[in-house]
């Protein structure tokens, strides 16, 4: 990854959308609040000795979200 370009963007952050859990969207039940809410946890790849810059296997922490309601993992298809 080479052409790191810097991030140059004037967000509103009021008028941004809110993103809600997909599978809560799906599995609503009609009295129940969607599902906006996610906390922050981390999937954990292991880099084999051969591929890790150190020579070294090494864990690399990946950050990921979670719905605090139904547990799923937030998967945002940004390649399709
Ligand atoms: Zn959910």
């Amino acid at each position: 990854m080479e052409n790191k370009q810097p991030l140059k963007m004037n967000i509103d952050i009021e008028s941004a959308e809110d993103v809600i859990c997909p599978y809560c969207e799906l599995h609503l039940q009609e009295n129940e609040p969607s599902s906006n809410i996610f906390i922050q946890a981390f999937m954990v790849k292991k880099i084999p000795a051969l591929q890790s810059p150190t020579g070294k296997e090494a864990l690399v922490p990946i950050p990921i979200f979670i719905c605090q309601t139904c547990g799923q993992q937030l998967v945002q298809h940004a390649d399709e």
